[in-house]
């Protein structure tokens, strides 16, 4: 009679022996391993060679940067705008832009208090009622190409902000996308890459700023002090990237991950001359040891 004992991924098949006779035993193939997708695929790869390096990155920027809560910093419709000013350019640049569609196309809803939090590299916007969308929407584009352009690329800009608005409007029916908080959080991302000019960085701020969703937004801050440590694969793309990184965390860990990579990114890892002597991440940085563990 035979008996299969289970070791987990490996069963293992013993045929009885005969009194006196070699047991005789059969090893199955190893089952392939099947990851549900290429974020756990890459996960368990990562801690198969490195070991527990996403918490270890996540404690080590906390001793410096602490726990940063989530708190709505805007409308959602204002933050993608905001989002989409901030494009290559600097975010206090963005709040200059922002605050002038507010004063030429006011609006008529409730004051807004702007949350900046500790990775916004401006001052905040002042308080203010959200634009009166369906006015930009409307507008002559040299006009508000001429209203954006202290903010820069107005010229990008511009017709960017009203496709968007056009396509939120005749998709939905007016300007809010509060909806897009009760979607899942792929599923959210993906309805906002389909539009011209929001890729899957900007339609995840957007999420994760103004609903909490689960989504981790890879800036140039970010993906420098992800790539220099090695939690993303050097080669891959920053749309690859995004969906990656999605397994190293748990989700209530994706805003403070985001947000401290973005001020170590600022403040201790810069582009030009990163200030390794000041980082906690040093011990386990690929970018001073390419051994690091
Ligand atoms: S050790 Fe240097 S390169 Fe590595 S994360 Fe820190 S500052 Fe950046």
């Amino acid at each position: 009679m035979d008996e299969i004992e289970d070791v987990g991924l490996i069963e293992v098949v013993i045929d009885a022996p005969a009194a006196g006779a070699k047991a005789k035993v059969k090893r199955k193939r190893p089952k392939k391993r099947k990851f549900s997708d290429p974020a756990s695929s890459y996960a368990k790869r990562l801690e198969r060679y490195r070991p527990g390096l996403p918490r270890f990155m996540l404690d080590a920027l906390a001793t410096r940067y602490g726990h940063p809560q989530w708190e709505r910093r805007l409308d959602p419709t204002s933050e993608l705008i905001l989002t989409i000013l901030t494009q290559s350019t600097a975010d206090t640049n963005a709040e200059v832009a922002f605050e002038a569609l507010r004063q030429a196309y006011p609006g008529t809803g409730e004051v807004q208090a702007h949350h900046p939090g500790a990775g916004w590299g401006g001052d905040g916007l002042p308080d203010g009622v959200a634009p009166d969308w369906g006015a930009i929407e409307f507008a002559p584009l040299a006009e508000l190409t001429d209203v954006i352009r202290p903010g820069g690329l107005p010229n990008q800009k511009a017709p960017r902000l009203q496709s968007t608005l056009r396509r939120i409007r005749e998709e939905r029916g007016d300007y809010s996308l509060e909806f897009l908080g009760e979607m899942p959080a792929i599923e959210a991302r993906d309805w906002l890459d389909q539009f011209d000019g929001i890729g899957k960085k900007t339609a995840s701020v957007l999420l994760l700023f103004s609903f909490g969703q689960p989504l981790l937004p890879i800036d140039r801050h970010v993906e420098r002090v992800m790539r220099r440590v090695g939690l993303l694969p050097p080669k891959a793309t920053l749309d690859a990237g995004h969906d990656l990184v999605l397994g190293l965390f748990e989700p209530d860990d994706l805003y403070e991950a985001h947000v401290n990579l973005i001020q170590h990114g600022r403040k201790v890892c810069h582009a030009q001359r990163p200030d390794h002597e000041a980082c906690p991440l040093r011990t386990r940085c690929r970018y001073v040891d390419p051994k690091a563990p």
